[in-house]
């Protein structure tokens, strides 16, 4: 088979996804323009806007720190974290939500820490870096958690549920899961449309772009195998998560879904 990581055993598929991410690390804006033809940033606004960060917390006690404490995890370039540092200051007028950037590697963290420079948040209280395997966090305390995004990162993880239950621990009571990732486009018209473009086009791209058709080719091949709506829906509820409503959204038909969690 053509596709390089198919046969990859799971103890050796952790070293590769590092490798994948290293040789993406400095391209990644471009090719996620070009991927997505622009959209991952609409998603990616909507998605915050969803959460409003920083927002007043209702049942909080008064004498509790100020502010919402995040967790971004598989953080990266500190796409996520920016923007909702962004929506705190500037919508909620929120001076005191902090987030944690945390991401298992190293360049990836490097160039989030490079982009802070250009941000108000650059050296202040309100930013900091994590380098971890989000299957098991233990610097991060349990119960101390407000809001805890991971944003098309979880697919790449080794031992998915880990994950969930991991983000279960650090999360206080009431605090909220919030995963936006690839998922399962539910027209079949529109998704054949959609695999001719991920399995062509993006190795492609990957090629000509960034010089690297095999690390293009993984990742198509992470969303192919990423578990459906109502399956990752199912998982989270098995970390012990309450499911808001339907549980998730479809974005652009279910090229990807954010899902949402709430711990009793
Ligand atoms: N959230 C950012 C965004 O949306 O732009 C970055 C997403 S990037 C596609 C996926 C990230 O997941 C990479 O930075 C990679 O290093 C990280 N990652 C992969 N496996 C991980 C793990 N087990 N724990 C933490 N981060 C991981």
């Amino acid at each position: 088979t053509h596709f390089g990581f198919t046969n990859v055993p799971e103890s050796e598929k952790e070293s590769r996804v590092g490798a994948v991410f290293s040789s993406v690390a400095a391209s990644y804006d471009t090719m996620n323009d070009l991927m997505s033809l622009g959209i991952h940033r609409l998603w990616k606004d909507h998605f915050v806007r969803s959460l409003n960060p920083g927002s007043s917390i209702p049942a909080r006690d008064p004498s509790a720190q100020k502010g919402w404490n995040i967790l971004d995890i598989a953080g990266g370039t500190g796409d996520i974290a920016f923007r909702m540092l962004d929506h705190a200051t500037n919508i909620n007028h929120d001076l005191d939500t902090r987030v944690t950037i945390s991401d298992i590697n190293a360049s990836m963290l490097a160039e989030g820490r490079k982009r802070s420079v250009q941000t108000p948040y650059y050296n202040t209280q309100r930013l900091s870096f994590l380098e971890a395997n989000a299957e098991s966090i233990p610097s991060i305390p349990s119960d101390s958690i407000d809001l805890y995004t991971v944003v098309f990162g979880i697919r790449n993880f080794t031992d998915k549920q880990a994950a969930l239950n991991e983000a279960f621990r650090v999360l206080k009571p009431g605090g909220v899961f919030a995963c936006m990732e690839f998922s399962k486009v539910d027209n079949p018209l529109f998704d054949a449309v959609y695999k001719r473009w991920n399995f062509s086009a993006i190795p492609l791209i990957g090629q000509i772009v960034a010089g690297d058709r095999d690390s293009y080719q993984y990742l198509v091949e992470s969303i192919e195998r990423f578990p459906s709506q109502e399956e990752f829906r199912g998982m989270i509820q098995k970390a012990g998560f309450m499911i808001p409503g339907q549980g998730y959204e479809n974005l652009t038909g279910g090229i990807a879904a954010i899902h949402k969690g709430i711990k009793p």
